[in-house]
């Protein structure tokens, strides 16, 4: 009988084949998609933007200089990349590495709404402010990075994307000290109370997180 780990594998490859063959409007501007990649049961998800040049050459997320960097900074908590899974919320490099536009987010959401559903991920997080505005869409990326905020059932917890922290040293060193607070979340995570139950309680849901969390 298959065991779940060998499902949840096949699952993923299944997706990851669909990004592969799928049509967009991206697609004819740019080398290759690049689908997410890393282990299908991690607890961490990271979402990023959109691959730049190198991903699009070699069709693996963040292999960049951001992505060096995003290497780094899981070392530093002790994990490594395939520890975790790797994603963005466009899998086609925009012309040039412009923005991607909604309506490209829009074309890709499907994918990225398989993946979560596949990992169930206990925390989701979110690489600079297009990935920010993708679920948080009232946040802002300056007043929020490195905060665990709940909507639903699911927790997420926003950083400066790694390419920005490259061009400016300010944003490195709250990178640095913001992922730090991953591995103490994670513990957290598990003690916070189901939504259901936080929305019979007087405190907001939003407020148990925040003293419950970081
Ligand atoms: N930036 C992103 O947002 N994603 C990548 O895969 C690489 C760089």
């Amino acid at each position: 009988m298959m065991n779940l780990t060998n499902n949840r594998q096949e699952i993923l490859d299944q997706i990851t084949k669909d990004v592969k063959e799928h049509q967009c409007s991206l697609r004819a501007g740019c080398i290759q998609p690049v689908p997410g990649e890393g282990s299908p049961k991690s607890a961490l998800v990271f979402v990023g933007e959109a691959p730049g040049r190198h991903e699009d050459e070699q069709g693996r997320p963040f292999v960049g200089p951001a992505g060096k960097l995003l290497d780094k900074l899981l070392l530093s908590i002790g994990l490594k990349r395939e520890d975790v899974y790797i994603t963005n919320i466009v899998k086609c490099r925009p012309p040039n590495n412009r923005d991607p536009k909604p309506d490209e987010v829009a074309e890709h959401a499907d994918f990225l709404q398989r993946e979560l559903e596949l990992i169930k991920p206990k925390l989701i997080v979110l690489l600079g402010r297009h990935a920010l505005v993708k679920f948080l869409p009232d946040e802002k990326i300056s007043n929020c990075h490195g905060k665990a905020k709940r909507k639903a059932d699911q927790v997420y917890f926003a950083l400066y994307h790694p390419a920005a922290a490259l061009h400016n040293p300010n944003f490195l060193q709250v990178l640095e000290n913001d992922i730090k607070k991953i591995p103490i979340l994670l513990k957290k995570i598990d003690e916070l109370p189901l939504q259901a139950e936080t929305d019979k309680q007087i405190k907001s849901p939003e407020k148990i997180v925040q003293e419950t969390l970081l």
